[in-house]
């Protein structure tokens, strides 16, 4: 891989306004040209991405400059999640989707209150963030407490209230109370610090009558917000779909007008090439779930097949009763591991392929301007630690990348920052006040499991 010259937003920006330039052992962009400079240097103003480029062609600027070595890259995206089911992690292990749901998760989400899901929050915003992931799309319940707690950790969100009928949570918990207080979120808390995005979350057509459909898609369209659901996960709930809305999800979708807006479908394990490509005819971004599909033996979403029809991909790591953590640099491993394995050929998912998935893919199918190291866009970015045997050797930057998928992890991730806000150093994240959530969602949790 060849070097280029640096790319910059302009001399005036640096000119006039306060540069915190980070200068690495190599920068990885994630740019469209795959760019990657060594040494690189990362020039952050008010919280974007003023210059990236090769050390040797920083202009010079009145920069308050850092050498921290290491490697540069934008944090992940973590296109699909539960985040506050860290308070009912491991639970209904070895259960298939149905009965997991039935038996061992909807009775413990009826008891949960908003300070439960505040703290499970708290506590999954700082092991994404000390895993390097600076964005999360999260789907869940009370998420009032959700966004107070996204927003307390510093964590970037897409913020999509769960819409549907909770089993035995009682009359405040219909899929129409559900629908305004999502709409009553996103009029308040849209846009909220520049971090914070509040879409709409119908947990998915086997949850939800059709007229529920239709009435998300009716406030989306409304509000023009992203509409974020559960898809075609098992081959079982295709009989429940069917019985539902006499026709199987990605149709119901369609037919209610879901498909009209702008749709993040999380897992889509179970779709025909025609339902592939009514998805790409509407532009369906999907959210690829390795590990929570394997764990609860769901299957494998051909996320080849959704590449080569121009589909948007990212990769998320479900709640962590299903997974069992928020670490998806597990799922960058994954995805291209059972991509390969599935279908017996070691080119079926590329490495780089397999980094755009968890970066750049994921803020592309959740619409945000993260995920990348360009001028202009959002600062969000991590530090890998490269003095360890998992880069030994690494003879050029294409084989970098290649360590950095194969034999990486998440232990190597030193330090996390959110907008140039810097949330995570030497390993700890800073924000988030993670011995006091641990012992909080520790306590909760026995009372959740009605022990
Ligand atoms: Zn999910």
């Amino acid at each position: 891989m060849t070097q280029t010259a640096g790319q910059g937003s302009g001399s005036d920006v640096r000119a006039t306004a306060f540069v915190a330039r980070y200068v690495g052992d190599v920068v990885v962009t994630m740019d469209e040209d795959r760019r990657v400079y060594q040494p690189g240097v990362l020039d952050v103003v008010d919280g974007r991405v003023a210059w990236v480029g090769a050390a040797t062609d920083a202009p010079a600027a009145a920069a308050v400059e850092r050498r921290i070595g290491g490697l540069l890259m934008p944090g992940l995206v973590n296109a699909h999640g539960h985040s506050p089911m860290t308070l009912l992690r491991g639970a209904g292990d070895g259960l298939p989707l149905a009965r997991w749901l039935s038996e061992a998760i909807w009775p413990r989400e009826a008891r949960l209150t908003p300070d439960d899901v505040w703290w499970g929050t708290q506590l999954g915003c700082a092991e994404l963030l000390r895993a390097g992931v600076t964005t999360t799309c999260e789907l869940y319940l009370h998420s009032r407490a959700v966004a107070d707690a996204v927003l307390a950790a510093g964590i970037r969100c897409v913020l999509t209230p769960g819409v549907f009928d909770l089993p035995g949570a009682g009359p405040d918990s219909t899929w129409q109370r559900c629908l305004e207080d999502a709409a009553q979120l996103h009029r308040e808390l849209d846009g909220r610090d520049g971090r914070l995005v509040v879409g709409l979350g119908p947990h998915s057509a086997y949850t939800l009558p059709s007229e529920g459909l239709t009435a998300v898609a009716e406030v989306a369209a409304q509000l023009d917000a992203l509409v974020h659901v559960h898809l075609a996960e098992t081959s079982a709930e295709d009989d429940v779909v069917r019985a539902r809305h006499g026709c199987g999800a990605p149709e119901a979708l369609a037919r209610t007008g879901i498909l009209d807006c702008r749709v993040l479908a999380a897992h889509a394990v179970w779709v025909t090439d025609d339902e592939l490509d009514l998805f790409a005819r509407h532009g369906v971004a999907i959210a690829h779930c390795p590990q929570s599909n394997a764990k609860l033996g769901s299957g494998i979403a051909r996320v080849p097949a959704m590449l080569a029809r121009g589909l948007r991909v990212g990769i998320g790591t479900d709640g962590p009763a299903s997974n069992d953590n928020l670490d998806l640099w597990e799922e960058l491993r994954l995805a291209p591991l059972l991509a390969r394995a599935a279908a017996c050929d070691a080119s079926a998912l590329g490495t780089v392929d397999a980094l755009r998935l968890a970066t750049s893919g994921g803020a592309a199918a959740l619409g945000l301007d993260c995920g990348s190291l360009v001028p202009g866009r959002v600062a969000d970015f991590v530090r890998v630690e490269l003095e360890d045997a998992a880069f030994v050797p690494a003879r050029s930057h294409a084989e970098l990348l290649t360590l950095l998928v194969w034999a990486a992890s998440s232990r190597l991730v030193t330090d996390v920052w959110v907008a140039g806000r810097q949330l995570v150093s030497d390993g700890v994240c800073r924000s988030v006040d993670e011995a006091r959530a641990r012992r909080e969602v520790a306590v909760r949790s026995q009372r959740l499991a009605g022990g």
